[in-house]
């Protein structure tokens, strides 16, 4: 009984403290943060990639909480630009591959808030199954059958003053698939064909499923990009910025604002 008693709150303590983190400490709030979002959209009942749907109200909840809590938002070529002299509480929103809610759905919540964003474009991106190229078992369909921005919408964005535009590869490529050329071919022509389309300087990369050798971060400089998104989730000090591997805050569809809260505050959200 007595086990009954204490082993309950006992294990709701273990599992809070597994999942928060609570005592990992904040990290200085000098350290600009690059949250990572793909969709902002609402669950959808039995699917495979529900972590990286973002609801609308959840999102304009995290927007709220940013500027509440004094958060000023940049493009990530802004942060990189102007590293040293960032003011306290930057923040960064990074959307990756494009789909059509960051225009339908983000757009407007971005402008009411005040937020900037950048945008990771797979250049080939309608009716492509790409979640498969990294791990067989993914049901490609999935992520193949949702809306992509046309180009019609993409230039909304742009033209909205809130969004810069980077590039996420050709064909959303797993690069530890390439050799050098084929490499070449992803980073090079993907700048070349959003520069081309868009009227706008391609400046950033996002590494397709955060994979890559690290020899290969050379090619994405060669490629002409000055700075470059990983997957690898934490708050980096600018003073020690690896611009080409910058760490990202994931935000999954699956998060409340207490681990919204948490990832901000740590770089993750529990152990
Ligand atoms: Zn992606």
């Amino acid at each position: 009984m007595m086990l009954l008693l204490w082993g309950l709150p006992v294990a709701i303590a273990v599992w809070f403290s597994w999942r928060y983190a609570w005592w990992r400490p904040s990290v200085d709030t000098r350290y600009p943060r690059i949250l990572m979002y793909h969709m902002i959209a609402e669950p959808v009942a039995g699917a495979q990639f529900n972590g990286l749907r973002v609801t609308p109200s959840r999102f304009e909840q995290q927007l709220r909480w940013l500027r509440d809590n004094g958060w000023q938002g940049f493009t990530v070529s802004e942060l990189v630009d102007r590293a040293a002299e960032l003011p306290d509480k930057a923040v960064a929103i990074t959307f990756d591959d494009g789909y059509a809610d960051n225009a339908t759905q983000a757009l407007p919540l971005l402008q009411r808030y005040g937020y900037k964003a950048t945008l990771y474009l797979v250049v080939d991106r309608h009716d492509r199954d790409w979640s498969r190229s990294r791990k067989a078992h993914h049901d490609g369909d999935e992520l193949k059958a949702i809306a992509k921005l046309s180009d019609a919408q993409v230039r909304e964005l742009l033209a909205s003053g809130c969004f810069e535009l980077g590039a996420h590869t050709l064909t959303h490529a797993n690069l530890l698939k390439l050799d050098d050329a084929a490499l070449r071919h992803e980073l090079i022509d993907a700048k070349r064909q959003l520069e081309q389309c868009f009227d706008v300087p391609v400046r950033s990369f996002a590494y397709p499923f955060g994979l890559y050798r690290p020899e290969q971060v050379v090619l994405v400089r060669e490629a002409g990009y000055d700075s470059a998104v990983t997957v690898r989730e934490g708050i980096d000090d600018p003073a020690g910025w690896r611009p080409l591997e910058l760490a990202r805050i994931k935000v999954s569809g699956r998060d409340g604002m207490l681990a919204f809260r948490q990832r901000m505050r740590t770089g993750r959200r529990g152990v």
